[in-house]
């Protein structure tokens, strides 16, 4: 057990130990319930705290907030009117829930303000307008050129110099718990080389951090590592469904297509950069030196420890990954700067994504591609279940939280069952 800080914060919400969401978090996620239509609110402990009977209350009277900002099918609006206001209402929040604060804890609305988190269903947090996924791992860079290219020369010339990503599909950016169907598509068969239709042999999951945009660029504009971090709001867990046998038939020479635009992943709870801050720490070392609009003067790395189940059906949920945002090669300003050096106009609500988050290890490979060696070599699971992909029936979990000097936050986590091909 880790001994808390001396200034540290205490709240009247119980929050179980080892909880996700503590009054350090305050997350932003949109949610209904059986009564409630789609609102606004933010997590503590096992409860939903709704913004927007708060706000109805006047505990944010003096923000001149715009009318009925909270009562919001996304956090797009909300987002919108900029870090200084969304840092105020999380602070305002984090106020009203410690310990010696009554005004919410003694208030007659308190019960319709503290709802059961069990009894909500989370939605998408988001409207996405862009999506974008890097590829910034450089062991998760490295594994897959070991296996589809050359074992001497794994890394293209290219991937220290710049980080690289690609366009990808919004529409099919899914809130955790909404199944995953398999995809067809197109694959090379092994045997007699020709290209066969029907559903993908080798699903895969990609373990992955994803930043949402918080403010606008106009056409022609860019953004500076050093101004980068004024331009993300937060961050979900991301996972990145892969068809590896449609994905290696494909890709060439465009890159990544039907093969990972069927269904992406993510975790509904937002993690605020404020709430991050303080799990920073040193960048790796970059060699060779990066061109000038790619250095930073501070570190823009996370210490987010990241975690991959497989839940098989009637089976309990196995660990088959452990790895860490910070093992990331480009960071997150690296990744903005580059996206926007070319004029390329970014807006509120658009979604970065980190890219396969692998480590050294072989238990911190942050896809079945790696973990498997791409179907060489089984993954056994606790209950003696071999996996090289992801089969019909299976739950793939993702976890992620930051601890540091007694205070943890986390994402909850990004769950979804693959349903068979339709
Ligand atoms: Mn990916």
């Amino acid at each position: 057990m880790s001994d808390s800080p001396s200034n540290a914060l205490t709240t009247w919400v119980e929050v179980p130990k080892n909880s996700d969401f503590t009054i350090y978090n305050l997350p932003f996620g949109v949610f209904k319930n059986k009564k409630l239509s789609p609102r606004i609110g933010t997590a503590i402990g096992d409860k939903i705290v709704d913004l927007s009977i708060l706000d109805q209350e006047g505990f944010f009277s003096d923000m001149f907030l715009p009318e009925g900002i909270f009562l919001k099918e996304s956090l797009n609006d909300l987002i919108e009117l900029g870090k200084v206001t969304t840092k105020k209402i999380r602070e305002r929040v984090q106020d009203l829930l410690l310990t010696e604060n009554e005004k919410l804890r003694d208030h007659s609305a308190r019960g319709k303000v503290m709802l059961n988190r069990k009894e909500a269903t989370m939605l998408m947090p988001v409207k996405i307008g862009d999506y974008t996924d890097f590829y910034s791992s450089m062991e998760h860079a490295t594994n897959v050129g070991k296996m589809f290219r050359d074992p001497e020369n794994a890394l293209l010339p290219n991937w220290k110099h710049l980080p690289v990503g690609y366009h990808g599909r919004a529409s099919s950016i899914i809130p955790s718990g909404v199944p995953v169907i398999r995809p067809k598509g197109q694959t090379k068969d092994p045997e007699s080389g020709s290209p066969v239709f029907g559903p993908s042999k080798k699903l895969d999951f990609e373990l992955e951090l994803a930043f949402i945009t918080g403010k606008s660029t106009k056409l022609g504009d860019s953004v500076s590592t050093a101004d980068a971090e004024d331009y993300i709001f937060g961050f979900v867990l991301f996972n990145d469904w892969s068809a590896r046998d449609i994905q290696a038939w494909e890709y060439v020479p465009l890159g990544p297509f039907l093969g990972k635009s069927f269904a992406s992943s993510i975790s509904p709870w937002v993690v605020t950069l404020e709430a991050l801050e303080q799990f920073k720490v040193e960048s790796p070392m970059q060699e060779p030196e990066v061109l000038d609009y790619l250095k930073c003067e501070k570190s823009h790395s996370f210490d987010i420890q990241l975690e991959a189940y497989i839940q098989p059906e009637d089976e309990k949920a196995s660990k088959v990954c452990t790895s860490n945002f910070k093992n990331m090669y480009w960071n997150v300003a690296q990744q903005l700067a580059h996206h926007t050096v070319n004029g390329c106009n970014i807006n509120v609500g658009d979604m970065m994504a980190s890219g396969t988050i692998s480590g050294q290890e072989p238990d911190s490979f942050g896809s079945m591609l790696e973990l498997s060696w791409n179907g060489k070599n089984a993954v056994k699971l606790e209950s003696g279940t071999e996996r090289k992909f992801i089969e019909d029936g299976d739950t793939v979990i993702m976890k992620g939280f930051a601890e540091k000097d007694g205070v943890r936050i986390g994402f909850g986590e990004v769950k979804a069952k693959v349903l068979p091909a339709k």
